[in-house]
């Protein structure tokens, strides 16, 4: 038996792998893409789900036990269900989760379940038809509320909705959000958005901290109570109106980063580990898939350079930060 190992230089104990299972995306949301012009890699270049469940396979031995498939959008990718299932079969992965845009899931979420799916993250920034069709450049919100009717029906729990809060987009939205947590069990995670990988003007003018989320709940005069004990809270920093069977959570790595917790490692598309989502630093692993030893090896050093934290908040106010920032963007690390 080969002993957990997966630690970093501050001792964090990393037992989750985010998958980015392809770059490529059926929409274009603002903060993640641009309109025209974005360059995906070739399909030869895309690790398959053979090398993928390779990779988990060795890394479970080594303690990972949770994985998420990202992307790009993972339900682009032809037979999902495949690397679900070869996934589930690997002894030690305990939990298979999803981060969606949702378009494709209404028709999938059955399959997906008895595949392994036991949790979905939902990305929906609006509940406005048409808002909803600028941020993603073309999205129909209707497809994605479907979605989460069908999770709800097929039993999929955790549903976790994923709202990017930006100003002047849809912060007057918060309290629509918010209201969905009272009558269901939906946990709606508001995130910062990220300087990453994009137009920094845009940035700039949209980017918002998290606290005018709970500055908005005491206009409203909700009561609310940190919860300690919601599902697979992560990086969250998770709330309950009182009486509300659902929860809202709180991811604000600009304002004030989540480092210290960080039990994650990524897998890009193209077959690199990424220790940490911001910085440029990356291991190129396809070439070792087949050598455990190698890939085991790779995972350590990756783990060794891993640093304490990700310094975005310097980029708001434009400070020198001590490694070089990644030109990946985030459909290309996954989130
Ligand atoms: N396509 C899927 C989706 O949208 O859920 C999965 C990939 S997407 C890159 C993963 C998550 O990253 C989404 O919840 C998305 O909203 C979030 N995201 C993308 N760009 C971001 C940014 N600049 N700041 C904050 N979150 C971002
Ligand atoms: Fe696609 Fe997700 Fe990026 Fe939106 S956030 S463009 S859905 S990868």
């Amino acid at each position: 038996m080969i002993r957990n190992e997966l630690v970093d230089s501050f001792g964090r104990v990393h037992d989750y792998l985010r998958i980015s299972v392809t770059d490529r995306c059926n929409l274009r949301c603002v903060y993640c893409m641009p309109a025209e012009g974005m360059e995906f890699e070739p399909d030869e270049n895309i690790l398959s789900f053979e090398e993928i469940t390779e990779v988990v396979r060795v890394l479970a031995e080594m303690g990972v036990k949770k994985v998420r498939l990202t992307g790009g959008e993972p339900l682009v990718r032809k037979g999902i269900e495949n690397l679900v299932r070869s996934l589930s079969a690997i002894p030690g992965i305990e939990d298979i989760a999803l981060t969606t845009n949702g378009i494709f899931l209404a028709r999938k979420a059955a399959t997906l379940k008895e595949a392994g799916v036991n949790r979905v993250n939902i990305s929906l920034d609006t509940l406005k038809a048409d808002r909803f069709s600028l941020i993603t450049r073309g999205g129909d919100v209707q497809r994605v509320l479907d979605s989460i009717a069908a999770c709800q029906q097929v039993g999929i729990d955790p549903i976790k909705l994923n709202v990017v809060l930006m100003k002047g987009i849809n912060d007057d939205e918060i309290d629509d959000f918010l209201r969905l947590t009272i009558d269901s069990s939906l946990q709606v995670r508001f995130i910062e958005y990220m300087p990453i990988g994009h137009n920094d003007m845009r940035w700039k003018q949209s980017y918002l901290p998290l606290s005018a989320v709970l500055e908005r709940c005491e206009q409203m005069e909700w009561k609310v109570e940190e919860s300690k004990n919601v599902r697979g809270n992560g990086p969250a920093q998770t709330f309950r109106i009182a009486g509300a069977k659902g929860s809202f959570g709180l991811i604000h790595p600009v304002s004030d980063h989540f480092c210290e917790t960080c039990n994650r490692l990524r897998l890009t598309a193209d077959g690199n580990i990424k220790p940490c989502l911001y910085w440029s630093d990356e291991f190129n692993v396809r070439k070792h898939i087949g050598n455990d030893e190698a890939v085991r090896e790779l995972f350590f050093r990756a783990l060794r350079i891993k640093p304490r934290n990700h310094e975005m908040a310097k980029a708001l106010v434009g400070e020198g930060q001590s490694h070089v920032p990644t030109v990946r963007r985030m459909s290309q690390i996954g989130g």
